[in-house]
């Protein structure tokens, strides 16, 4: 079976200015040590505007910490007001991309074709991309969980290779979960993070299936990381809430000695 390491990734959504996103970066580097990095990957997804100034405390500082985005367009240049493309993400270094977060999908109604789109463009950049998928709590209730997931999974990554699909990273996310407090059961999230495992077996093959990183996502905390990343489909969090104070998306990162 493939030693799959754990990718854990902080989601800062629209927070913290460049001179706070300075702040809690140097903080987090003080409590990490290298053992932390040793066994897990860790990243951050800080604003657009913050990017240049955290690629320069990493670089400057030598901290083992990727740098990722938020998001980015699905074209290399043009007229589209207020968006980024992979190849400006590129040049700052910018290692992993979220796409396809809930709040993408629902606030700004991103389609599956788009992030399909944006998947291809992040891959051509060279850069990783962190494709969240999951279900409303109406379609659990309705028992379309699954459903929706393989559908997210097999239209978001159409076309795309099988390497590219083995390299990459899934992010389960239950929108039902996100910044409510409401965590899924670690054995809910386990099953879904299996099913994303098994669509990745249908969609690319076993090879594929056993590489890719599939994170659980959805009010992660210090106090339930440790159970949910003990889980055996569960290969890394993408935090949002508590990974904006150093100190709580430290605790996250050092799941184990908790
Ligand atoms: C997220 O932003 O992807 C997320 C999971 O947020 P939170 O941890 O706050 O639920």
């Amino acid at each position: 079976m493939a030693e799959r390491k754990p990718l854990i990734s902080g989601n800062w959504k629209m927070h913290h200015n460049h001179f706070e996103a300075i702040q809690m970066v140097q903080s987090l580097s003080y409590q990490l040590n290298p053992d932390d990095y040793n066994v897990c990957d860790v990243s951050v997804h800080p604003p657009f505007t913050d990017l240049r100034s955290i690629q320069t405390v990493l670089e400057s500082d030598h901290i083992p910490i990727s740098l990722g985005a938020q998001h980015c367009h699905e074209e290399e240049k043009g007229a589209y007001t207020g968006e980024v493309s992979g190849g400006m993400l590129q040049k700052l270094n910018v290692k992993l991309v979220i796409v396809g977060h809930s709040e993408r999908r629902e606030i700004f109604g991103e389609s599956n074709g788009q992030i399909n789109s944006k998947v291809k463009a992040i891959f051509k950049h060279g850069m990783t991309p962190i494709l969240c998928v999951g279900e409303t709590i109406e379609e659990r209730e309705e028992g379309k969980a699954e459903t929706k997931v393989r559908t997210q999974l097999e239209e978001g990554l159409q076309g795309i290779g099988r390497e590219r699909i083995g390299a990459m990273v899934v992010a389960y996310e239950p929108i039902w979960a996100i910044g409510t407090g409401a965590t899924a059961t670690p054995e809910d999230a386990q099953n879904m993070c299996a099913h994303v495992r098994e669509s990745i077996k249908s969609i690319a093959g076993n090879g594929p299936a056993e590489t890719i990183r599939i994170q659980y996502g959805g009010s992660v905390k210090p106090v339930n990381a440790a159970e949910l990343m003990s889980q055996k489909d569960i290969d890394g969090a993408l935090v949002g809430g508590a990974a904006l104070e150093a100190e709580s998306f430290a605790r996250i990162i050092q799941y184990r000695l908790h």
